[in-house]
């Protein structure tokens, strides 16, 4: 299959020639064809969420295991009664709270929602984008897109173009180029099926803003922990995800004693001819001595570390490094999100340095 790329800017509003361009991507949706477009969290790879085969199309494209279900994406508040069996107090609380953004909700799921979107579930995730293109091509595209991140099953989702065109060119129709995403990781998503409902992924609107506008939210424990010895809730969170090529681990515990660590582990994987990398921070990336070291931003900087974080994990790829280290980040507010996705990248690899050590043994 031949993939059309088109570079489409997102600004206050299009020009005609875009809003042209906007159209025909949409027209292919309706089609029940493929196309990959930016929202603010990642890049998504759309399809008609109402129409089974292209939701088969989705998870053939992903390499993505069937039972794990599709988030449709809608760009109006009017069209999500269709697709739920009822819109809830709480849905709206949520909407009217976090919508247009980067929020997931689950619903029970009305006839209209085919299992193969749903991963065979009888509940839906749905959220409404704030990014301008993704709201265009929705639109444009019948108003219903199943669209997951646009990477192959267990790759970091991609937050720029050239990942997506990595990764899909010749699998899908076309790849709308819209520039960097803002925000870099994917949604949160919070069940609604649930009393009281329950966050299933983190991401950028933390569990503090949900709870000042729910009153009552739990946390689906397996975020953060492997050892729960329970499944997630969210089918696809059990999947290894988000993972460079090269073998991650995370190293915790006071700064120069990080870097000393690190540095040894470096110098012993140079020994048996490995490409070393380090995941530093603004504040540390000089301590380093490996050979790639990345600076993931201010260790203060949430926004800024989430935003980096799948762009430096898909860099060590580009650059073929074997051997990752990463400094560990804290895990409140939407921290909670970037050790989530830190973690799984490394399949939980994490070293703790004791204090007392000085310097590590
Ligand atoms: P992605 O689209 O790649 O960001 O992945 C979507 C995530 O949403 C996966 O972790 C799914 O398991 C989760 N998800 C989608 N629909 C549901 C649902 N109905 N119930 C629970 N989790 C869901
Ligand atoms: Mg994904």
């Amino acid at each position: 299959m031949k993939t059309e790329v088109i570079t489409v800017s997102a600004g206050e509003g299009f020009d005609p020639e875009c809003e042209e361009q906007l159209r025909r991507a949409g027209e292919i949706l309706r089609k029940g064809g493929l196309v990959a477009f930016p929202t603010e969290t990642v890049y998504g790879l759309g399809g008609d969420a109402l129409n089974r085969e292209s939701s088969g199309k989705i998870y053939e494209a992903k390499g993505r295991p069937s039972d794990n279900p599709l988030i449709v994406h809608i760009a109006d508040m009017k069209a999500l009664p269709a697709i739920v069996k009822e819109v809830t107090p709480e849905a709206l609380k949520i909407a009217n709270a976090f919508w247009p953004g980067p929020l997931t909700i689950i619903l029970e799921k009305s006839e209209r929602v085919p299992v193969e979107t749903t991963g065979g579930l009888n509940t839906v995730a749905v959220r409404f984008p704030s990014h301008p293109v993704a709201r265009k091509l929705i639109e444009y595209g019948g108003g219903y897109v199943a669209a997951p991140s646009a990477n192959i099953s267990g790759k970091p989702s991609p937050t720029v173009a050239k990942y997506v065109i990595e990764d899909m060119d010749g699998r899908i129709d076309m790849i709308i180029d819209g520039g960097q995403v803002g925000i870099g990781l994917e949604s949160t998503i919070i069940d609604l099926t649930v009393s009281p409902p329950q966050i299933l992924r983190p991401g950028f609107v933390t569990e503090a803003m949900l709870l000042e506008v729910l009153g009552q939210v739990d946390v689906d424990q397996t975020i953060l922990s492997n050892d729960t010895g329970r499944a997630p809730k969210a089918p696809g969170m059990k999947y290894r995800h988000y993972a460079p090529a090269g073998e991650l681990t995370i190293v915790s515990g006071e700064e120069r004693q990080v870097a000393a660590y690190i540095n040894r582990q470096v110098e012993e994987a140079r020994k048996q001819g490995q490409k070393t990398g380090v995941i530093g921070s603004l504040e540390t990336r000089n301590l380093y001595c490996a050979d790639v070291v990345k600076n993931i931003g201010n260790r203060q900087e949430e926004a800024t570390i989430a935003h980096n974080l799948y762009r430096i994990l898909r860099e060590f790829d580009d650059e073929k490094v074997d051997v990752i280290f990463s400094e560990s980040f804290h895990s409140d507010g939407m921290g909670q999100a970037i050790m989530n996705r830190l973690l799984k990248a490394a399949g939980h690899k994490m070293i703790y340095l004791e204090k007392e050590e000085n310097g590590g043994k």
